[in-house]
């Protein structure tokens, strides 16, 4: 059994105080959760007040990217010692909007996935297909691409730290949801592209989490599917309420 893993990815938002709060209010919402784990994934400025406020509770803490270095002239960048240094546990790699704004490349987040895991880091590993791609009927061949150029080179005991992100690009920020049937089949298929690359027991054991445009009203029926084993949540994991509402949609 996979237990499922629902993490807040809060992008460019809520500044300090609005963050401590919001992490305030979620605390008693889901302190009686054991069977999901669950992540916020704040942006750098809020990392530290919310380590605080989390305090021991059963919500880890993520960054939403790192670097592949430690320290030294990188101006703007965060290394994934950094992100321990305050209390991080998690962070996502790979997110489309790192590859779209930031021109990230399969070959350069796979250096970063491989870094931050050599660091002590787990790591959500984005991937995803645009709207042309699928359109285009290019979908299993991008997602074999992301799977087979992001993961290369990791190691057995590697896969202990890292989740996959299946976010098709077309659904995320954009109020369009995959339907459960349609985030299955690309779970499956993605699952079969690991077990090709790295065997059974790893396809079998690897937690494929779905994102885009997950709400309270569908967490529950998408993370119903037997291969959906958790969510990454952008907008509605702002908000206590209704983050929370998802953590129990995974149960
Ligand atoms: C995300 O940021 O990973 C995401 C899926 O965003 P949203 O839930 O807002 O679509």
């Amino acid at each position: 059994m996979r237990k499922p893993l629902v993490a807040g990815n809060w992008k460019m938002n809520l500044l300090v105080g609005e963050a401590i709060e919001m992490i305030e209010a979620l605390k008693p919402l889901v302190a009686d959760v054991d069977a999901v784990d669950i992540v916020v994934c704040p942006t750098y400025t809020a990392l530290h007040a919310v380590s605080q406020a989390l305090g021991n509770s059963n919500i880890a803490l993520g960054g939403q990217d790192a670097y592949v270095k430690e320290n030294g002239a990188y101006t703007g960048a965060i290394s994934p010692q950094m992100l321990m240094d305050v209390g991080c546990t998690w962070t996502i790699i790979g997110h489309s909007e790192r590859r779209q704004y930031f021109k990230e490349v399969n070959g350069f987040l796979n250096e970063k996935l491989k870094f931050a895991l050599a660091a002590g880091l787990r790591v959500m590993f984005c991937i995803g297909e645009t709207l042309e791609e699928r359109k285009s009927g290019k979908m299993n061949e991008i997602l074999t691409r992301h799977v087979t150029e992001g993961l290369r080179g990791l190691a057995e005991a590697d896969f202990e730290r890292v989740a996959i992100a299946y976010e098709p690009v077309w659904a995320i920020g954009t109020g369009v949801t995959a339907t459960p049937d349609q985030a299955e089949e690309a779970h499956i298929f993605v699952r079969n592209v690991v077990k090709d690359q790295f065997g059974g027991t790893i396809s079998e054991q690897l937690r494929i989490q779905y994102g885009g445009s997950v709400k309270p009203e569908n967490a529950a029926e998408l993370m119903a599917k037997p291969n959906v084993d958790g969510a990454l949540v952008g907008g509605a994991s702002l908000k206590a309420d209704s983050f929370a509402a998802i953590v129990r949609g995974a149960l």
